[in-house]
């Protein structure tokens, strides 16, 4: 039988909460299926860690999860830990050197969920947003002087790349046409912008001849947020700078019920490397520890993990499971309006799986 190993790197805050949950999850979908088999190697990184031993992982961390088939991840975030370098010292630190620059975020309002926008369900709102995850606005470019005097100055530079953007395009262009409406939405700020957006809209230019079967159109990142508001059902697949997308993401996520639900993967298509499968929220201080945390999006980025190990069958398994779960109000967390906490949803979307006829 085959086995997959999965770094699991739990991080903090309800990270730790959601990915114990979802690996649950995974070991109760394999026994269904019972054509492979699981083995989940846990790593303690994070900020507990990072007051321990002054770094957010270990110096050989990455050798350590080098190769595994996958890495499931938490969230990076502590109150009384800088932001900047609990993210740069973890998340970052494994998406940067492993190469994962696509970031891929699907949105759809799934059967229970009520949108906050009137009256849109289901299909009328079915997005992907393909986010660049390597360079751009958090290229790390940049620098800090004369810090304490009035001179002080600051800057982060968007730094884009011919190669970055090409292949970033090309990625969303194939995914825009594996999927039924072949309909891509490229997404900059050329009018403002003018060096880095402008060789952004050349790019798409140049790459759209190479799938002359996607329909694409551009549109400046400001009233992109009108456009997702305003007409979802206008919106397919989306490809955005890793600035742009990050936004545009959480608003997307807001929009289909609850930023709890929102799954994502940072793929290194050319599986050079491992790629990351994590839910798109943080750390969730005002709920961590409570038990409540949503694990939807944790195990929805768990059928895209599956997806990834080339287990479709078993992505959908688990898709129809939690699907199932949504719709049932029972099974609704705060975030959602309800009182179940994680471990009921947990339960209940492993009760689908094991009965699941499918
Ligand atoms: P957040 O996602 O942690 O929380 C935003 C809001 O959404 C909070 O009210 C929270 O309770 C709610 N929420 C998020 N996930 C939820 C879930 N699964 N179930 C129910 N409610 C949920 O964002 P934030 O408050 O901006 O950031 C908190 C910390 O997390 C910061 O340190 C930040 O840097 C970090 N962070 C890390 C990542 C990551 O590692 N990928 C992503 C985002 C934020
Ligand atoms: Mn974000």
């Amino acid at each position: 039988m085959k086995t997959y190993r999965i770094a699991a790197i739990p991080g903090d805050g309800i990270g730790t909460e959601v990915v114990a949950a979802g690996v649950e999850v995974l070991q109760a979908l394999a026994r269904r299926e019972g054509r492979f088999a699981f083995q989940v190697d846990h790593f303690d990184w994070g900020s507990d860690y990072y007051k321990r031993h002054g770094r957010m992982m270990p110096a050989d961390g990455r050798e350590q999860i080098r190769h595994h088939d996958a890495i499931m991840f938490g969230s990076a975030g502590a109150p009384d830990v800088p932001d900047h370098i609990t993210l740069w010292g973890l998340r970052l630190a494994i998406c940067q050197p492993f190469d994962q620059y696509a970031n891929v975020r699907p949105t759809r309002v799934l059967p229970g969920i009520v949108s906050p926008l009137r009256g849109v369900a289901g299909p009328e709102l079915d997005w992907v947003i393909v986010r660049e995850n390597s360079e751009g606005e958090y290229a790390g470019v940049g620098g800090r002087v004369h810090q304490g005097s009035p001179l002080e100055a600051a800057t982060d530079v968007a730094m884009h790349t011919r190669k970055g953007v090409e292949r970033i395009m090309r990625f969303a262009f194939g995914l825009a046409r594996s999927r039924p409406r072949k309909l891509l939405t490229v997404v900059t700020k050329s009018n403002a912008q003018r060096h880095g957006m402008v060789m952004w809209d050349e790019i798409a230019v140049e790459i759209a001849a190479e799938f002359p079967d996607v329909t694409w159109d551009k549109m400046l990142v400001d009233a992109m947020t009108m456009r997702m508001v305003m007409r979802p059902q206008s919106i397919d697949t989306v490809v955005a700078t890793n600035l742009h997308a990050d936004i545009l993401s959480d608003l997307a996520a807001a929009l289909a019920g609850s930023l709890g639900i929102a799954p994502t993967a940072n793929l290194n298509p050319e599986r050079a490397f491992p790629s990351m499968f994590e839910p798109i929220h943080g750390s969730a201080f005002d709920i961590m520890g409570k038990g409540i945390a949503n694990p939807i999006g944790t195990f929805w980025s768990a059928v895209m993990l599956l997806d990834h190990l080339g287990e479709p069958a078993a992505g959908q398994r688990l898709m129809r499971a939690i699907e199932r779960v949504t719709a049932d109000k029972r099974f609704h967390t705060p975030d959602l309006g309800g009182s179940a906490r994680t471990v009921d949803v947990t339960a209940a979307v492993i009760r689908a799986i094991e009965v699941g006829n499918a």
